[in-house]
């Protein structure tokens, strides 16, 4: 089979596959992570998705990422940088959706939790089983981990036609996992760019300890406006710099700077923690999420080429969602019963 996409969402099938003695090449038109996987915040959340599909993928993901921890450490120096250190969802107002996930904190309980919050901050909910990994060195590691059983990787290659790769390579399957560019093969739901920045600070102590976000990133996430869409999430990172999102817009894959965009993260951020008014930011950078129309990622065989399958179109949760992905494809590749319901991520589900 050959993967077309070494993002961590082919990267992480490439591992999945060759676990289970497939004949893996994965290529790219770039280097490693060379798509969005490169500008992703490594956030692994259960915390943003509502009870359904996405959240069964989720929590199975979760599942698959302490799995393969040990594992992808070894690969790469520094290991992946995998935190399991809870996301704690807070609120000005008090409201807050009621989860089985999160334990509900009263304002004491979120100040508990994080000192440095603003005083505004009257609720939180708390969640767990949330994690953090470093994207880049997770997605190295897993081809790194398929190569030792296999895997080949052809970089710098572009893919032009499915046809091509099925005879250049001898493989009997091709993998989409192309991200926000996988419209260009078979007749999945058209996936679309989602354009979204970060702000990344001077490094500084570890004063923000679990993964933070304001109550209205959730709405942010559901919503499929292409108008842009901002709130506040914030994370440090063990190297020390706190990355600061979110932005949402469909504007193709633009690469023109967003005043507007960035001003709203700083304050955003500066308003949940007061402290970090003070603090230098260091760059920008801007991604493309793959988003899905119906907002499910897209998991299993083309509707009308048998030889081609599909896995993309995760949107802002490629990189929590990437290992079960994996296993999920190389479940159906295999024949095998999967661990999570593949029918919502079919991509023939929109006839
Ligand atoms: C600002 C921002 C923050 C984010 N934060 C998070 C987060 O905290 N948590 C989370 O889970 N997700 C997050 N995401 C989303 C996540 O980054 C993506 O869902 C994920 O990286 C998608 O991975 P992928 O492997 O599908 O795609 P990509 O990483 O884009 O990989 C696709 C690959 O396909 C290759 N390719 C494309 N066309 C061809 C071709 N014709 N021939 C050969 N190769 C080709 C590209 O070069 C690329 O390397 C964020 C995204 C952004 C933009």
């Amino acid at each position: 089979m050959t993967v077309i996409g070494a993002g961590i969402v082919g990267a992480a099938c490439a591992l999945a596959c060759a676990r289970r003695g497939l004949d893996v090449t994965v290529v790219d038109r770039g280097g490693l992570v060379a798509g969005t996987t490169g500008s992703g915040e490594g956030n692994i959340l259960v915390s943003d998705k509502a009870p359904g599909p996405e959240l069964d993928l989720a929590l199975y993901s979760n599942e698959v990422w302490r799995r393969w921890e040990d594992e992808l450490d070894e690969r790469v120096p520094g290991g992946i940088e995998l935190e399991r250190k809870g996301g704690l969802i807070v609120s000005r107002t008090g409201a807050l959706p009621a989860s089985p996930l999160a334990t509900a904190c009263d304002a004491a309980e979120v100040r508990e939790l994080e000192p440095h919050l603003s005083p505004e901050i009257v609720a939180g909910s708390f969640f767990p089983q949330d994690m953090q990994v470093q994207p880049a060195r997770a997605a190295v590691a897993m081809l790194a981990v398929a190569r030792s059983l296999g895997a080949r990787l052809q970089l710098h290659t572009t893919v032009h036609r499915v046809r091509d790769v099925l005879a250049d390579t001898g493989s009997d399957v091709v993998v989409n996992c192309t991200g926000a560019w996988a419209a260009q093969f078979g007749s999945a739901p058209a996936v679309q760019p989602r354009r979204g920045f970060i702000l990344v600070t001077e490094p500084l102590p570890p004063l923000i300890r679990h993964k933070v976000y304001s109550a209205d990133y959730l709405d942010n996430v559901a919503s499929g406006d292409a108008d842009l869409q901002s709130s506040t999430v914030v994370e440090g990172t063990p190297a020390g710099p706190v990355l600061i999102g979110a932005t949402r817009e469909r504007v193709g894959f633009a690469r023109t700077p967003n005043p507007e965009a960035l001003h709203r993260l700083a304050s955003g951020a500066a308003a949940l923690f007061p402290f970090l008014a003070g603090v230098r930011v260091m760059r920008t950078y801007h991604g493309f999420r793959p988003y899905a129309p119906d907002h499910l990622p897209v998991i299993g065989r083309d509707p009308d080429d048998e030889r081609l399958w599909h896995a993309h179109g995760h949107e802002g949760a490629g990189i929590g969602l990437a290992p079960g992905t994996g296993e999920l494809l190389g479940d159906l590749l295999t024949g095998v019963r999967p661990g999570v319901d593949p029918k919502p991520f079919d991509p023939g589900r929109a006839r």
